[in-house]
């Protein structure tokens, strides 16, 4: 006897939607996402979508009514609840705009439940564009699977920051210049990643940040990482360590 085929199909489409989701209600949809779904994806009436609202979780929806430029979804059910993400924050000095797509791209991915960018004397981005970074966002929760959105802050100054840090949050200071293994330091959510710019911390700011009672410093192995790759490198370390990975080290 064959098995039944899953229901949605593992190629149905993902959509956040910034507007409360229940059953039997509806949703219209316009814009670049009707574009998508309408002339990319082709979709049908009666195709199935699934939506999630960042406040809920997911649910299954259909095509009610497909126009030209925009489309009804009727929503059927729940698929899953929001999800508890790892209380993990990545505070980061933007790098260059292709290079802080990718870091916003993978840090969701990972599972981060914060995006903080933060301005550093050697910071070289004047202006974070708030809007293309949601956007990097969404895309990268509609394409891996969760159904919370990563919170993001405003930028904020280093010293700004320092001074309104959490007492029970960990720190972790990637520090090229020093520091131990992130697999050796204890730090458990509530915790957060700190990675520098292109061109590092100034000595000043390395001793604002050491003062700090709930830093760690934390190496990331022998060699000089790019900004990016220092970020996501620790992500990952601290997401196996004490994330959602399964198992943790
Ligand atoms: N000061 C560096 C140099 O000498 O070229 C440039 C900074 S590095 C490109 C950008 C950031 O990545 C650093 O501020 C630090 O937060 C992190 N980083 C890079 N390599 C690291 C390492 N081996 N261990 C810990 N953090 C590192």
């Amino acid at each position: 006897m064959p098995a039944t085929p899953a229901w949605p199909p593992a190629s149905t489409p993902r959509l956040f939607v910034d507007m409360p989701l229940a059953d039997g209600a509806a949703a219209t949809i316009d814009g670049a996402a009707a574009h998508y779904l309408l002339n990319v994806m082709r979709l049908k009436v009666g195709a199935p979508i699934l939506l999630f609202d960042n406040r809920s979780g997911e649910w299954l929806a259909s095509v009610a009514d497909a126009g030209k430029r925009s489309l009804t979804l009727h929503i059927e059910r729940q698929t899953r609840v929001i999800e508890q993400v790892p209380d993990l924050w990545l505070c980061f000095a933007p790098v260059k705009k292709a290079r802080l797509d990718w870091i916003i791209e993978k840090a969701t991915e990972l599972g981060v439940a914060r995006l903080q960018p933060v301005i550093t004397e050697r910071t070289i981005v004047e202006r974070v564009k708030r809007e293309r970074l949601e956007a990097q966002i969404i895309e990268a929760c509609e394409q891996c699977g969760r159904t919370a959105l990563p919170a993001l802050g405003e930028p904020v100054k280093l010293a700004q920051l320092l001074s309104a840090w959490p007492a029970d949050r960990a720190l972790l200071f990637a520090d090229e210049a020093g520091g131990v293994p992130l697999s050796t330091v204890a730090a458990p959510a509530p915790a957060a990643i700190l990675v520098g710019p292109e061109g590092g911390f100034t000595p000043r700011e390395r001793d604002l940040v050491l003062e700090n009672p709930a830093v760690r410093r934390i190496a990331l192995g022998p060699r000089i990482l790019r900004a990016e790759t220092a970020a996501i490198a620790a992500t990952s370390l601290w997401m196996a360590q004490h994330g959602d990975w399964g198992g943790g080290a």
